[in-house]
């Protein structure tokens, strides 16, 4: 059997891996500090462990972080990084967005998804499987730019809330003190409206949210997901709107613009219906046509009015720039499906 990595562990797992190894309790700490905020990638490396310490620690954990296989680099300057997981022959991606003063990291928190939007390549994919913690985690901690971030959003691969235990781990990791100590305001989770595990992300952390719209209408949105049927937009609102977000924790919504679906005056208006009492922004979102997909994007113009019109009535909108599409790591981008195929 492989050896256990201790990347992705929390403070409290760490307490326990030094009790079982009958290492001081103060060890836990020290291995934290390795870990998460400097910069070396072996066991052998955490010198102010006892030789000991380490040899016990070596027996039966790896570091555990893994460098990127394969990078790209768009014209924009967004970078696209291949990582390989735990899962045999699986790979994830991860997009670098930099941006003037803001340095942005998509990072992926499965193997595909499973919940099959009709606009995404990674829903095209399929699931593969879950991350871990400590490949979260990896994503941030070996990118060659982590000292330039200032934003990590979980928009990669995969449904964040669908991996509730292992997301909300890394998000304790990369804010707690222990570990990389990164506000969490500067941290958001993004969702289609998996209701428990929204609820349970937003009573024990205190990142932001960000809730997949792309339709106010019922039918609509079950044609583009297929989650609608589970946890319809309506009763993601009212735990929404219920919930006090505080003064500095923010909610926002995706809304991608298909041509002649959900880019109306009619649009419009539901959208204000349904969102009344709750502050909030729409982060309005180009679509990058897919393969085998009879979806059109918006033209700018429709955008264009289509945030106005929404600006107009009180609720902050904005475009969001479209990066890194000449490299497939644009929004609703991101797949390994054909890595997949070339293993099996
Ligand atoms: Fe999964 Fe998100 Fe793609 Fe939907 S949009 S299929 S939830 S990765």
């Amino acid at each position: 059997m492989g050896k256990e990595i201790l990347l992705g562990k929390s403070l409290n797992e760490l307490t326990q891996v030094v009790k079982d190894l009958g290492l001081p309790k103060f060890t836990a700490k020290q291995i934290a500090d390795w870990l998460y905020k400097k910069d070396v990638t072996e066991i052998d490396q955490m010198t102010n462990l006892s030789l000991k310490a380490r040899t016990a620690l070596k027996e039966k954990y790896d570091f555990g972080t893994t460098a990127s296989t394969k990078v790209q680099e768009s014209v924009d300057g967004t970078k696209k990084y291949l990582y390989p997981t735990n899962h045999e022959n699986k790979f994830i991606e991860t997009a670098y967005i930099p941006d003037n003063d803001r340095n942005t990291l998509c990072v992926s928190s499965q193997v595909g998804c499973k919940m099959g939007c009709l606009f995404c390549m990674t829903g095209k994919q399929g699931f593969q499987g879950q991350l871990s913690s400590g490949e979260i985690i990896n994503q941030i901690r070996s990118l060659p730019e982590r000292e330039n971030l200032t934003n990590i959003v979980y928009m990669g691969m995969g449904e964040p809330l669908d991996n509730v235990p292992e997301v909300l781990k890394s998000l304790e990791i990369l804010t707690s003190d222990y570990g990389m100590a990164m506000s969490p305001r500067r941290i958001t989770v993004s969702t289609i409206g998996i209701i428990p595990g929204m609820v349970e992300f937003l009573d024990n952390s205190e990142c932001h949210l960000a809730v997949s719209l792309h339709s106010p209408f019922d039918d609509e949105r079950k044609k583009l997901m297929p989650v609608q049927n589970v946890y319809p937009i309506k009763d993601v609102l009212k735990i929404i709107k219920d919930f006090d977000f505080g003064r500095q924790r923010r909610v926002s919504f995706e809304y991608i613009m298909f041509k002649g679906i959900n880019d109306t005056a009619q649009h419009v208006k539901e959208l204000c219906r349904i969102l009344d009492g709750i502050k909030c922004r729409i982060n309005l979102i180009r679509f990058h046509p897919i393969p085998n997909t009879p979806l059109d994007g918006s033209d700018d113009q429709t955008i264009e009015y289509f945030k106005d019109q929404l600006n107009k009535k009180g609720i902050t909108t904005t475009i969001r720039r479209s990066r890194g599409l000449d490299i497939f790591a644009a929004c609703g981008l991101l797949s390994t499906k054909e890595l997949v195929k070339q293993q099996e």
